[in-house]
Order: C-alpha cells, then structure tokens, then sequence
C-alpha cells in the first residue's frame, strides 16, 4: 500500500517512523511519504491560510497550495494513471479528509481502507480547509471526511497517526502474528476480553482458574462470555447492534 500524508507540520508525523509501521516501511511493505504543504505554495511567505469570507474567527486554508499538493501526490501515486477498477472505471486514490465533522472511523473502516491501493490524508489546520477543495478533488479522488471522535483536535495530524496505525496494522505481514488480529476489541463487533499473564496470583489478586484448566472449549466459553460482559457494561451501544447469530454455532452458546 502507498500512503501519503500531505501537513503544514510533517515532523507531526515522525512516530510513523517507529514500531510497527516503522518496520513495515522498512521491510517494504508499506510506502509511507509525509509531504509539505507549504512546498506547494508560490508566495514568499509560503502562506497556507487566510482569513473567511462572511468573517468569524480563525483562518482557512487557502484552496491553491492544496491542489498542487494533491494533484502531485495522486500523479506519484500512479493510482490515475490508467488503471482500472473491476467495472472498468478509472480506479482513484482515496483522499481521506480529517474532520470533526467527518464519519466516524471505526474498525470496519479500518479493514476497508487496508484494501485500498494509494490513501491520501489531507491535514487540516486552523478552521480547516476551503470547502471547494472537497469538491474539486472528487473528480481525481474518492473523498472520505473522517473524524476521530466527537471533540476537536487542533489538526488532522493527531487523526492520521490513529488511522494509519490502525489501517497499517491490518496490512499483510505487518503484525507477526495474524491471530493476534482476530480476537480483538472491535473485530467481530464485541469488546475483547481480559487478559492475563504470569504470575498466576499477585498481590493477592488470582487468574480465573478456568484459564488455568486446559480446558479449551471452557476457556472459549468463558471468553464468549466476558466480552458479552464488558461490552453491556462498558458500550451497549455495541451490544445494540450486535448480531450473535453471525458467530459460528459453538461461539453461540455464550449468549
Ligand atoms: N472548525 C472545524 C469544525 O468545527 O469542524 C474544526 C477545525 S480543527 C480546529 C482543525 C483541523 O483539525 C480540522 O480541519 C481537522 O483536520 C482536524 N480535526 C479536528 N478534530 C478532528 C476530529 N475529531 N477528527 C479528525 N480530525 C479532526
């Protein structure tokens, strides 16, 4: 997969260099390039930003320097250059948009993403980005406005950092252990379950002894059960729209 990050703070985007994603781009297998706004600007200040039309606070990013950026990204990218998608439509890059105002990401998307061939983040600052931008791109782009959560960040980087690592991680080779990816918090729509590690008793605090059994099919159970557990205790909103009937027949007796 290529990403590329286009900010007005690329050194934001410095701990992509570390850790797992660090090692995926070392090993090939993720193409990560973090991009300067302000190298696509004309001026001698190099200014990104001015002040909105119909006045109010802060400033808005100027529509120009950000479609040079993207236009040079999507042409490195090669996604535009004729290749095509299954009904024979010229496959485009995805520009994803960070955005309070966005959808909300989630684990579903972040598997749907890690498909993807080329992703483009665009970083907004101060009052975000000129609004035509958006409209501009959707001819070279499929635009995805993203938000992190319901509260305001002071930039999109904070955003693309979550979203790279979670969408990076699902990528082939990246996590050793492609297990590990499968029973966790999200993946089958249920929080995970605890988890717990030597020594068996620590400050007086015991392990369920079920997990001390050998017992798999009790153990699996046990799991089933604690993740329904957690996830009504700590988000029933995800209970709501869990479907146990989706789970394999022995999963289901959990519930
Ligand atoms: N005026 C904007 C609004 O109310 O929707 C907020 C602008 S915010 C101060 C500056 C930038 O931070 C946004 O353009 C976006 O890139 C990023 N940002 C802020 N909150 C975010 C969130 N929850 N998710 C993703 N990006 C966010």
């Amino acid at each position: 997969m290529r990403i590329d990050v286009v900010s007005i703070f690329p050194e934001y985007l410095a701990p992509l260099e570390l850790s797992l994603i660090g090692k995926a781009r070392q090993d090939g297998l993720l193409d990560l390039r973090v991009h300067d706004l302000r190298d696509f600007t004309t001026d001698k200040h190099r200014s990104v930003d001015d002040t909105p039309y119909g006045g109010g606070a802060g400033m808005v990013m100027k529509p120009e320097p950000w479609a040079q950026a993207l236009a040079a990204v999507a042409a490195a990218g090669g996604a535009t250059a004729g290749a095509e998608t299954t009904e024979g439509k010229p496959a485009k890059p995805v520009l994803i948009v960070p955005s309070p105002a966005g959808e909300r990401f989630n684990q579903a998307l972040a598997y749907e993403l890690a498909e993807e061939e080329q992703l483009v983040f665009a970083c907004g600052r101060y009052e975000g980005i000129d609004e035509r931008v958006i409209e501009w791109a959707e001819e070279h782009f499929t635009v995805r406005p993203m938000s992190l959560g319901d509260y305001v960040l002071n930039g999109g980087e904070v955003a693309v950092l979550a979203m790279v690592e979670a969408i990076g991680r699902l990528l082939p080779g990246v996590v050793g252990n492609p297990d590990s990816l499968v029973e966790e918090s999200h993946s089958d729509g249920l929080l995970e379950y605890p988890v717990y590690t030597k020594p068996s008793s620590w400050r007086d605090r015991e392990v369920p002894a079920v997990l001390l059994s050998g017992n798999h099919g009790k153990i699996a159970q046990w799991r089933r059960h604690e993740q329904y557990r957690r996830t009504a205790e700590r988000r029933p909103d995800l209970l709501e729209a869990f479907d146990a009937g989706k789970l394999p027949r022995a999963d289901r007796t959990a519930f």
